[in-house]
């Protein structure tokens, strides 16, 4: 089977609900993205970068000590957070800047809540030497100091957007309203699986070398496949990363990890699959964490990159068809979890991977007998030190 299908759906989930006049525009992208998808020269280009510049391969390392201390898991860990600029997002960023290129684009736009995909496309847009303006709610920018500087080192313009809660969405806004009025020359840059079709399937395939490369490393270290394969889920990004390439391979069990803030019965948490209802955020049919007049309610999560009150179509997919399970830890747990993958491997990991870390020691009650497991570190955890002052 493939997903999405010409309409961009998974199953009831995607498709475009933009206004009119970005139809086109999501039709020019489509084209010129499935074309150079089977172009060697763009492949081998992005090839090139993904290797000299980023530096993958990323490791699939072995954690005997995590693994000792869970008992019944042998857990692998993807490296992604040894790759430049410190997480995943430079596989997407990489990608779509490379088709921007190639759509004689000679500037690129996005949006950012805390700044890492924003501080991700300026490097990219750098590399390229493209313009960039990067949109940012003016309460997040107050927030996220250190990376608004770094988009700026970076040559990026960070313009702040001061209406409604003066947070992601609202800087989603002002981005979409952008690109409809500057398509000539003006390429949208989206950080997750998220957005209108081909979004959710562009960045998906961009991701997707995670589960590529930890499938064939894992084969040649164990000689089969996975039991498990564990990730965090904000927009679902590096998730969709990890399980994709196993779609089909019906006996490895994928499980996502959401954001649960304060708790699931509270008002504070991310948990999109576990908590929201189907509706439209940026362009696609998902679930949304809204209230009951279909307003989109603010996300919290301790990780700044959880907090996304939407998740990309395809785990709405995943999960309806049950192909992945989710479940959800709260900000306590994922500080927990973070001591425990620097203390027992000397790897500090991202809030947001922190969360996928959490949840190994309940999987590990869970399991019958000796199971292994893939975890997608998706980000190390330099970045948020400062957070962690006073709660360690
Ligand atoms: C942005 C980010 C995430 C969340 O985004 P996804 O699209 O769900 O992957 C997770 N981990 C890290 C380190 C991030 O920077």
């Amino acid at each position: 089977m493939r997903f999405p299908n010409k309409k961009g759906y998974f199953g009831r989930f995607g498709g475009r609900f933009v206004p009119e006049t970005l139809i086109s525009l999501l039709d020019d992208l489509e084209k010129s993205y499935y074309s150079l998808r089977k172009d060697k020269v763009f492949q081998g280009e992005l090839d090139f970068y993904l290797k000299e510049y980023a530096g993958r391969p990323t490791r699939l390392y072995f954690a005997s000590k995590l693994s000792r201390a869970l008992r019944t898991l042998r857990v692998f860990l993807k490296r992604e957070d040894l790759l430049h600029t410190g997480a995943h997002k430079i596989n997407n960023t990489l990608g779509q800047i490379l088709v921007a290129a190639r759509m004689k684009k000679t500037r690129v736009i996005a949006e950012t809540g805390a700044g890492q995909h924003g501080v991700a496309t300026a490097t990219a847009a750098a590399l390229l030497g493209l313009k960039c303006d990067i949109y940012m709610g003016s309460e997040d920018i107050e927030r996220q100091s250190l990376n608004v500087y770094r988009m700026k080192l970076l040559g990026a313009r960070v313009i702040p957007v001061s209406s409604g809660s003066k947070t992601l969405k609202d800087a989603m806004n002002e981005a979409i309203r952008d690109w409809v009025t500057n398509v000539k020359d003006t390429f949208y840059l989206i950080g997750s699986v998220a957005g209108p079709h081909p979004y959710p399937e562009m960045v998906r395939d961009f991701q997707s070398i995670i589960g590529k490369e930890a499938g064939a490393q894992f084969k040649n270290k164990i000689g089969k496949l996975p039991d498990y394969l564990v990730a965090c889920v904000g927009g679902g990004s590096n998730a969709m990363g990890l399980f994709h390439a196993f779609y089909n391979d019906k006996s490895v069990k994928m499980i996502g990890i959401e954001a649960a803030g304060c708790g699931i019965n509270t008002s504070k948490h991310a948990a999109t699959l576990g908590k929201g209802r189907i509706g439209v955020l940026h362009g696609s049919r998902e679930n949304v964490l809204q209230d009951k007049y279909g307003q989109i309610i603010n996300a919290h999560s301790i990780a700044a990159g959880l907090d996304y009150p939407g998740v990309g179509p395809e785990h709405c997919f995943y999960k309806e068809t049950k192909r992945a399970e989710y479940f959800s830890v709260t900000d306590k747990e994922a500080v927990e979890g973070l001591k425990f993958l620097s203390q027992s491997e000397g790897i500090i990991p991202a809030l947001e991977t922190a969360h996928a870390i959490a949840y190994l020691p309940k999987l590990a009650k869970k399991v019958k007998g000796q199971k292994s497991v893939i975890v997608c570190l998706s980000g190390r955890g330099d970045k948020d030190v400062n957070s962690l002052k006073g709660l360690l």
